[in-house]
């Protein structure tokens, strides 16, 4: 029994300090922190204008966060943890009511949650999943961060206005609305899911189809032949056998038996990471970022790029200034700091 308690004590030790260093990013806005960059100055303007509202009414403060990935700040896996965690860092909330709201996107996790301060009733968690299911995933699986954070906000401050009891009571029609897309979110998942596979794999059969329709020969009108991979880089310049290698560009090569004419097709490989090199042409320029000096609200920063061909071994430098960061406090109460409210894991995520 002892035995066992220890072992398991020195289990969870060993465990615990194997864990990853956890950092959390320092706010600069009480409203919006939107690392990732995923909002327009215009749509920023809207949301905060909504939670400055939000907060003259009620004292609630609710607060938007965006980032690329989690990984940044030393947590990889599941969101819930990181924003319960990430909330209580930053203390948002009245510290008395524990009212405080965080919707949390990380985008390249392909996560979000809407993390809520321990002082709301369990009851609140179906409606922030309504928000997440109805407003939020859908704009998100089309990319369209802003609109879906900007609308998902939108329901949000009325959700919370009716339930501080300063908004208008939701009408009947309106109680209905809430009920059909509660109903309806589940479903509208999933067909939005299917919709998205179907037309994404509908338009990859097509560009195979395409390519690989029969070639004829130019010079004698002969069906020419595909040579397979490891034929054509013969055929192939140096550079484009390494373009190939590194994935940048794809080549075919036809092959005409009765004049051994040959015709090189190229197919440029979308956001593969690699650009075209100054000196030699081929994408095969691979740039390595440095942030020199972070930008601020009140001075501009400095990013160092090293470039690297891997073809003609071509480098060299270049640096670039980071525009200023946009100054937060254009509208609102000037509030500076969260109030220290506390958040016991209340909430709801979605994944997309
Ligand atoms: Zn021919
Ligand atoms: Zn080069």
């Amino acid at each position: 029994m002892w035995r066992a308690l220890f072992l398991w004590i020195a289990l969870a030790l060993a465990f615990a300090t194997r864990a990853p260093a956890q950092s959390f990013p320092a706010y600069s806005d009480v409203y919006i922190d939107d690392f990732a960059g995923l909002l327009t100055e215009a749509e920023k303007t809207a949301i905060r204008a909504r939670l400055v509202d939000l907060y003259d009414k009620t004292g609630i403060e609710a607060v938007v966060v965006t980032m690329r990935t989690m990984r940044q700040y030393g947590h990889d896996g599941q969101i819930e943890p990181f924003a319960t965690a990430l909330f209580n860092a930053w203390g948002v909330g009245d510290a008395a009511r524990d009212d405080g709201v965080m919707v949390l996107v990380a985008k390249d996790d392909r996560q979000m949650r809407i993390e809520l301060g321990s002082g709301y009733p369990a009851a609140m968690d179906a409606e922030m999943q309504r928000i997440i299911d109805h407003f939020m995933l859908p704009a998100f699986r089309l990319n369209r961060f802003g609109p879906g954070i900007s609308a998902g906000v939108e329901d949000l401050v009325r959700v919370l206005e009716v339930n501080a009891g300063v908004g208008k009571p939701f009408t009947l029609w309106e109680r209905a609305q809430r009920w059909f897309q509660t109903a309806s979110a589940a479903v509208l998942t999933m067909l939005t899911a299917a919709g998205v596979a179907a037309l994404s794999g509908s338009l990859r059969l097509f560009q195979i189809l395409r390519r690989r329709r029969p070639r004829f020969c130019p010079v004698d009108g002969t069906r020419m032949d595909l040579m397979d991979e490891a034929a054509d880089d013969s055929r192939l310049q140096p550079g484009q056998t390494i373009e190939e290698r590194l994935g940048s560009v794809d080549y075919d090569v036809w092959h005409c038996a009765a004049c051994q004419h040959v015709t090189i097709e190229s197919y440029r490989r979308w956001f593969s990471g690699y650009g075209a090199c100054r000196s030699c042409n081929y994408r095969t320029l691979q740039g390595t970022t440095t942030i020199v000096v972070e930008a601020t609200t009140s001075s501009t920063g400095l990013k160092r790029i090293n470039y690297q061909c891997h073809n003609c071994g071509d480098n060299w430098v270049e640096s670039r200034i980071i525009a200023e960061l946009s100054s937060s406090d254009s509208s609102g109460s000037g509030r500076s700091s969260f109030g220290g409210g506390r958040s016991s894991g209340g909430g709801a995520s979605g994944r997309w």
